[in-house]
């Protein structure tokens, strides 16, 4: 499923990143930078030791921010590592910690003229989001971004499952009517 947003198309497809064929993935990392499970562990698993060497040497990064790195053995050019909230019970900073991840991941992604983004479902494996919240925060940035920076080109969701995606394409459906 796709809809346009200004000159940017925003689409969700169900499937594993580390396979995507875009210029930058998206890394749901921990504050650390030094690997962990989930997609972290997939994205070192298939990118080779040279990331972690690489990121060793960030100094980890703040909850809501975003760093880059070379995506090595990655068929992406690539890896914009972002931390995503822990849950609790959604009264605390959480949601703008969340929209912060996609803000600060589509930023560096401009920063650096990457062209097409490929973005996990932060926070909603080990750091429990409820995937419906998190999939309203996490489509509402990014079209709230592309509506004002028109850039990236392509900016694709990849889900992991079938509960996700169908998640996602429900809220994706939503939004679409204030994006016809
Ligand atoms: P977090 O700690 O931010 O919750 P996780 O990696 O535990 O990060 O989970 C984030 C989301 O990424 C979950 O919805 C999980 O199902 C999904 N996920 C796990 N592996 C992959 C993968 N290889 N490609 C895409 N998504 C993945």
């Amino acid at each position: 499923m796709q809809i346009t947003v200004k000159n940017s198309i925003l689409e969700l497809v169900q499937g594993d990143i580390v396979h995507q064929e875009v210029e930058a993935i998206v890394n749901a990392a921990n504050t650390t930078l030094l690997g962990g499970g989930g997609v972290d562990g997939a994205i070192h698993r298939v990118a080779g030791p040279e990331l972690l060497e690489h990121c060793k040497k960030l100094g980890g990064c703040n909850t809501g921010d975003a760093k880059l790195t070379p995506g090595f053995r990655l068929k992406a050019r690539y890896v914009i590592h972002t931390v995503g909230p822990v849950y609790r019970d959604g009264k605390g900073k959480e949601s703008a910690l969340l929209a912060s991840c996609y803000q600060r991941s589509l930023e560096v992604a401009k920063e650096n003229q990457i062209k097409s983004i490929a973005f996990p479902s932060i926070s909603t494996g080990a750091y429990r989001y409820p995937l419906h919240e998190a999939s309203r925060i996490a489509l509402d940035s990014i079209t709230h971004f592309l509506d004002e920076h028109e850039s990236p080109e392509i900016v694709r969701f990849v889900l992991f499952g079938e509960e996700a995606f169908q998640t996602y394409r429900q809220t994706l459906l939503e939004i679409s009517r204030k994006h016809p």
